[in-house]
């Protein structure tokens, strides 16, 4: 079947709408580059996880969905850990920033997840949101917030914080509530429409989850359960095992974890859905069209035929190639 050369840049646009090379890890040989890849190109599937600092995030669950399960996965860090200590060197506040960057962006090359940051500060420690809140100008860190999700375009999001003073931390408390918040700002057409491009455009994620990472059993929370001690052959190793060499880049923080053998699970539980009951749900992306199918019924009547005969042919391929 011969494409258009329309309808390839169309096809190439597609696959390119979010970056694909983080997704490829730079240790394996090229068979297990593409058998990774593979897993990607079957459907469109994202997921976004925001938490305040460089360590909130669910490595685990961010190898296991990005490497697994063909998702393409990004962990937005609201600030840079400038505020902690540095078990490595003199360097503090911004210098510690970098280095803290530096260490993110090492462990997402392994677990494949992309990472982003919004302008938020890490000033230190503090009890409340409040406090957070009198050092965060709130709109803007939320404008960021609501910037990453209109142009990274994930159908579900995965807030590592409740915003409860549960989460402990005022920075883990107000990461929650604007997590929560941005769930609502980013589909409406009414807010943060000066923002620039794509980011002007209204979102609606398709579901909000809330990690169970930091509250554990007995937390209230029966929701979805994922297991991530799967030996994953391409890998020569689990989703845990994998997240442990991540965990083990925040040096500067001194995380390194043995990369051990055995079943692990990580917990969500879902608190806002566009598709669903919030008491019925039975997977990450149950009730959301992950097709590539599903893409070509919101295209202009006149396109879709041709593109949809497209995207069937480069799904056999891909099936095939699989
Ligand atoms: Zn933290």
């Amino acid at each position: 079947m011969t494409m258009t050369r329309r309808t390839l840049v169309w096809m190439v646009g597609l696959l390119t709408a979010a970056p694909l090379s983080a997704q490829v890890g730079p240790q394996g040989s090229s068979v297990v580059e593409v058998g990774l890849a593979l897993r990607q190109l079957d459907g469109v599937k994202r997921v976004l996880m925001i938490g305040a600092h460089p360590d909130d995030e669910d490595s685990s669950l961010l190898a296991a969905l990005a490497r697994g399960m063909g998702v393409e996965t990004a962990y937005l860090s609201l600030t840079r850990g400038d505020g902690g200590q540095n078990i490595i060197g003199p360097e503090l506040g911004e210098g510690l920033g970098i280095i803290r960057t530096g260490e993110l962006e090492a462990a997402r090359a392994l677990d494949g997840a992309d990472q982003f940051f919004t302008r938020a500060f890490d000033y230190g420690f503090s009890k409340s949101a409040d406090e957070a809140f009198a050092h965060w100008p709130k709109e803007q860190v939320l404008a960021d917030i609501v910037a990453v999700i209109r142009t990274y375009r994930p159908q579900v999001i995965i807030s590592v914080w409740a915003g409860t003073p549960r989460d402990g931390h005022g920075q883990h408390q107000a990461s929650g509530i604007l997590a929560n918040e941005a769930f609502e700002a980013a589909a409406d057409p009414g807010r943060f429409r000066d923002l620039p491009g794509l980011a002007a455009e209204p979102w609606g994620v398709s579901k909000l989850y809330h990690s169970a990472r930091f509250r554990g059993p007995g937390s209230g929370a029966d929701g979805l359960t994922v297991q991530t001690g799967i030996f994953d052959p391409l890998l020569g190793r689990s989703y845990y095992q994998l997240a442990m060499e991540s965990r083990s880049q925040h040096r500067s923080q001194e995380m390194g974890a043995a990369q051990a053998l055995g079943d692990r699970t990580t917990g969500l539980q879902l608190v806002q859905s566009r598709v669903g009951g919030i008491n019925s749900d039975t997977g990450i992306f149950a009730g959301v069209d992950t097709t590539l199918a599903g893409l070509v019924e919101r295209l202009p009547r006149d396109a879709a035929p041709a593109i949809g005969r497209s995207i069937e042919s480069y799904r056999l391929a891909v099936q095939e190639a699989g």
